[in-house]
């Protein structure tokens, strides 16, 4: 194993103390997720067509990776892992059936899936603090960053899930505001709870 996997290979030995049944698996050499991929070009009108190359998905304690992630930066793929284990514990806190419901049956009607929308919105959050705490406060600042995360909610790629720009900005200007105050205060993320909407 290269030095450069060392971060990404931590963060999966503290996600597999946590979840003892964790496992990772690459989307291409996996028929359900090609199955999936077939499922999201359908539904969204040919606007979701990256979910094999892209995108990483949790589904029943497992993390279905894209094309990609063998290449990808190391401290990226952390970002990444730290995404995906908020979605894990909300399985664990919704349980498997529970997380469907709020997760998968909303896309119909697609555009309005609420459920969805908080679920991904508290996994953001997630993704913007480890940027703050791996990248600094000016990687988390970028606009950039704040527009490819915008796009998640408004666009086909989760069905238009929260296609609403101006109550999702101050989302994300609360979520900001409150991981800036948090390392300047060092108290880290306990306790924090504002993101949520
Ligand atoms: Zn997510």
């Amino acid at each position: 194993m290269s030095a450069a996997a060392t971060h990404t290979e931590r963060f999966l030995e503290e996600i597999r103390r946590e979840f003892p049944s964790f496992r990772l698996i690459h989307k291409r050499d996996d028929r359900f997720s090609r199955l999936i991929d077939a499922a999201l070009r359908v539904v969204t009108l040919g606007g979701q067509r990256e979910y094999l190359t892209r995108y990483h998905t949790v589904i029943a304690g497992r993390l279905y990776v894209p094309a990609c992630w063998d290449d990808e930066d190391d401290l990226d793929r952390v970002i990444v892992l730290r995404h995906e284990r908020v979605h894990l514990r909300q399985s664990r806190r919704y349980g498997f059936i529970g997380m469907a419901a709020i997760y998968l049956v909303p896309i119909f009607p697609l555009g309005l899936a609420y459920g969805r929308a908080r679920i991904e919105w508290e996994a953001y959050t997630e993704s913007l603090r480890a940027t703050a705490e791996l990248r600094g406060l000016d990687a988390a600042r970028h606009p950039a960053l704040r527009a490819h995360i915008m796009k998640q909610f408004t666009s086909a790629a989760y069905g238009w899930m929260w296609p609403f720009p101006g109550q999702l900005s101050r989302w994300y200007d609360e979520a900001l505001a409150a991981i800036e105050a948090e390392s300047s205060t060092g108290r880290g993320a306990a306790g924090y709870d504002a993101a949520t909407p």
